[in-house]
């Protein structure tokens, strides 16, 4: 049997993680205009009328002007976006967001939904003075019918509070991501969010059984449907799962919960190689079968970083790849049996050298904490570039000693880790600083490779600000006119999250 590893469980909140990483420095990040050099679009000022007419419909508490109380809507998480806003806006209900579309559209005033604020593509935050729409007072539960598991609720819902809720009815959300404390589901749907469980419970794709969404000229589109069957006619709420806010605001989502599970089970592993955590990956396929809820992979930089940058404990000793596998079944006994089988056999064949496994959820917790905080350590000194891709897993990892390599000492770490399970890499590259010279060394070199293993350059966190311009190394030029047609016809101003998701024509 595995051997138990010395095993010490710390308590630490994710919330201090985040918040300790994301102030860490209080130097604001340039402006994304300077920064990329984007010339403003042809849209209307925010004058002392629209302000009054925004206080108007939602009084004076939910417009905020104010320099300081405004600043942080204008800076993304990773803190390398910065938008030069004025105005933020608070609706409380679906109402007032066709309101404020309305008016919005008419004066041509560019507007930037956002929910969280944990999008890591520059999306969420303006990029001139577009009005920030911020849904996190629409946090209501509609409903929650336990037959189905559809649970109906509004769009600035945190994803984790949705979670304590539906567990308290034995189900859970869909899906899990490191960020789930603060993002919202309407964010989540919104850049089509994969995370931790795709793997076994499938993409908002799937799950979303409807939403409602408002249209840039303020038109209420009512989709709020629960059923898992509904063939009539175009399947509308697609357009709005991964459109980033670029066709409309998603003011409400019904979305199907799966069943708690009965029993759960976390294992951590130290592994030789990457050729070994494929070949873990697929012998965990077949011998867990349904119950196999995650498969995650990360490099031993990603790890020892994050030990060490936020003082985590890591369960086992230092290896060059970790693996961690979580189960999810019904069956305490049934499914215990599957993972020690699995794990007598992989032990003995060498595949996991070591390892822990704990179906305790305090222990689970740790050890899920140590890999959801691998994001957030990455941003402790200097300045980090992530990409998000994924490629045929048997090339999965070959692009991190490729950067390694281009980059030699003009980069202080380079590491990959994320959901083998989808094929989704997640690359950090850490700098001593922002400079051109490094950009140019980083892009487009690392999408052309991707392209080259037929892979995606966003896999999970979408097009955003940052990757408009290499968006056709993964969409041809057909896909990418109908997208355009679709905005057009949407949002004919293109008042809806300008600079963003499509690249300029010239
Ligand atoms: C530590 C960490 C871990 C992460 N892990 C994952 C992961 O595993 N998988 C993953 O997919 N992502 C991950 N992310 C990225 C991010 O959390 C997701 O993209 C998340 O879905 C964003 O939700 P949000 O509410 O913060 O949206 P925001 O960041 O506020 O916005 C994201 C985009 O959606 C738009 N938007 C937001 N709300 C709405 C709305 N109601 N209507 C229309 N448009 C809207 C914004 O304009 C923007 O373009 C992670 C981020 C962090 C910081």
């Amino acid at each position: 049997m595995l051997k138990r590893c010395k095993f010490i469980v710390h308590y630490v909140s994710k919330f201090n993680v985040f918040e300790q990483v994301r102030y860490a420095s209080q130097i604001l990040p340039q402006f994304s205009a300077e920064k990329y050099n984007v010339k403003r679009k042809n849209f209307s000022n925010v004058q002392a009328a629209d302000v009054s007419y925004f206080q108007s419909i939602l009084g004076n508490d939910r417009v905020l002007t104010d320099r300081d109380e405004v600043l942080p809507f204008n800076i993304d998480w990773i803190r390398n976006c910065r938008g030069q806003s004025q105005v933020v806006l608070k609706p409380k209900t679906t109402q007032e967001v066709s309101e404020i579309l309305a008016y919005c559209n008419k004066k041509r005033l560019a507007v930037c939904p956002q929910g969280g604020n944990t999008g890591l593509v520059g999306g969420s935050v303006p990029v001139y003075d577009e009005i920030v729409i911020n849904l996190m007072l629409m946090d209501k539960i509609i409903t929650l019918d336990e037959i189905s598991g559809a649970l109906v609720c509004e769009a600035g819902c945190v994803l984790e509070n949705l979670d304590n809720y539906v567990r308290g009815h034995n189900l859970i959300m869909p899906l899990d991501l490191g960020a789930k404390g603060s993002c919202q589901i309407g964010g989540n749907v919104s850049t089509n969010a994969g995370g931790l469980r795709l793997l076994r419970y499938g993409n908002l794709h799937g799950s979303v059984l409807g939403l409602e969404a408002v249209k840039a000229d303020g038109t209420v589109i009512d989709c709020l449907r629960s059923l898992k069957k509904d063939n009539t006619g175009y399947h509308l709420k697609h357009l709005f799962i991964g459109s980033e806010g670029t066709l409309g605001i998603v003011t409400k989502v019904a979305i199907h919960c799966p069943v708690l599970p009965k029993a759960a089970t976390l294992g951590f592993f130290g592994i030789k190689n990457f050729e070994n955590i494929l070949e873990l990956y697929k012998s965990a396929k077949s011998s867990l079968g349904e119950i196999l809820s995650a498969f995650e992979m990360a490099d031993n930089l990603a790890i020892t970083q994050t030990v060490k940058n936020l003082n985590l404990p890591n369960p086992i000793s230092d290896y060059p790849f970790y693996a961690l596998v979580e189960t999810h079944g019904s069956n305490e006994v049934h499914d215990g049996e599957k993972l020690s089988n699995f794990l007598n056999k992989e032990m003995e064949s060498g595949l996991i050298m070591d390892g822990t496994v704990t179906s305790d959820p305090a222990k689970m917790q740790t050890i899920w904490n140590l890999r959801e905080s691998i994001a957030a350590s990455s941003l402790v000194g200097g300045y980090v570039f992530k990409y998000d891709v994924s490629i045929p897993q048997k090339h999965y990892y070959d692009i991190v000693p490729m950067l390694k390599q281009r980059l030699g000492d003009k980069a202080s770490a380079v590491f990959g880790y994320g959901h083998i399970g989808d094929g989704n890499i997640h690359i950090n590259i850490s700098v001593p600083q922002y400079t051109k010279e490094v950009v140019s060394l980083i892009e487009p070199f690392i999408f052309e490779e991707v392209s080259k293993l037929k892979g995606s350059i966003s896999a999970e966190h979408g097009i955003g600000f940052r990757k408009p311009q290499f968006i056709h190394y993964s969409k041809e030029p057909s896909a990418l006119g109908l997208m355009r047609d679709l905005k057009q016809l949407m949002d004919p101003n293109g008042i809806l999250n300008p600079y963003k998701v499509l690249p300029e024509t010239n």
